[in-house]
């Protein structure tokens, strides 16, 4: 079975976000960046599928500029057997522009499974998965917290209001992941080093036939609303009479 993960170049989870002063989008400008958590977990989840020997090949693949590389060489350190750079200055890549180059990608590489992310924590859109399931017509598992690959098929479970729901899908099918699939792997400095000589092909959007002109057009960037600092009450007869207070209560 041959895995393919998509994964996307974001500001690190821990950066403090700031917006840039005309409001049209974020500063990223010597941010630290980093593979996207939720996209880690799908790494981590196809390699330990190859380890137990259920997969083949692990395959990475992002769309994005010269540095979005990195990215791919941390996944090949985590352990990815070959990376797919689609190479692109855009500033903005929507996920339907990335749901059609994955589409294309995909044909070139006949993978079996398909696991992303359930969503990139910079846009936090959470749409890439569903819509390339949708173009592809494959069976989809969003939000998936365990994988149990079976004969032809696959079962899912996911996180759902309420409880967990399992679903079978037949191959090839598609999955996002959710933090609770696993915990992803450090890579080792060894790795680090071997992940060096390993392949990294490049490509761009204009070879894979597909425009990654935006069709949304963003009006402005505001940080949150400033939250008032919060008070220590004594004992909980305080805090229900100031939640009164407040009206609260
Ligand atoms: P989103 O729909 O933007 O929240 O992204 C969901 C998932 O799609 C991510 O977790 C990645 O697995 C994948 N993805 C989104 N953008 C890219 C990109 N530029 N390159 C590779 N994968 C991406």
């Amino acid at each position: 079975m041959k895995i393919l993960v998509p994964v996307k170049r974001v500001v690190d989870a821990n950066v403090k976000i700031r917006v840039k002063p005309d409001g049209s989008g974020v500063d990223i400008a010597n941010v630290k960046m980093s593979m996207n958590p939720f996209d880690e977990n799908a790494l981590e989840e196809a390699l330990r599928l190859r380890e137990a020997g259920t997969a083949t090949e692990v395959v990475i693949v992002t769309i994005g500029s010269e540095k979005a590389a990195e990215t791919l060489r941390a996944g090949l350190a985590m352990g990815a057997d070959r990376a797919i750079h689609v190479k692109t200055d855009a500033a903005r890549i929507e996920p339907l522009a990335v749901a059609k180059v994955l589409k294309a990608v995909i044909a070139n590489e006949a993978p079996d499974l398909v696991i992303l992310g359930k969503q990139a924590i910079d846009d936090d859109s959470n749409q890439t998965g569903q819509m390339l399931s949708a173009l592809l017509g494959w069976p989809q598992a969003t939000f998936a917290s365990k994988i149990v690959v079976g004969t032809g098929t696959i079962d899912v479970t996911r996180e759902v209001d309420g409880g967990l729901e399992t679903l079978r899908l037949a191959l090839p099918a598609l999955v996002t992941a959710d933090l609770r699939l696993n915990e992803p792997r450090y890579a080792s400095l060894p790795n680090v080093m071997k992940a060096k000589k390993k392949p990294l092909d490049e490509t761009s959007p204009e070879t894979l036939g597909v425009d990654i002109a935006p069709r949304l057009k963003v009006l402005k960037t505001t940080e949150p609303a400033g939250r008032a600092a919060g008070i220590l009450v004594a004992s909980a007869q305080e805090l229900a009479a100031k939640l009164k207070q407040a009206g609260v209560l």
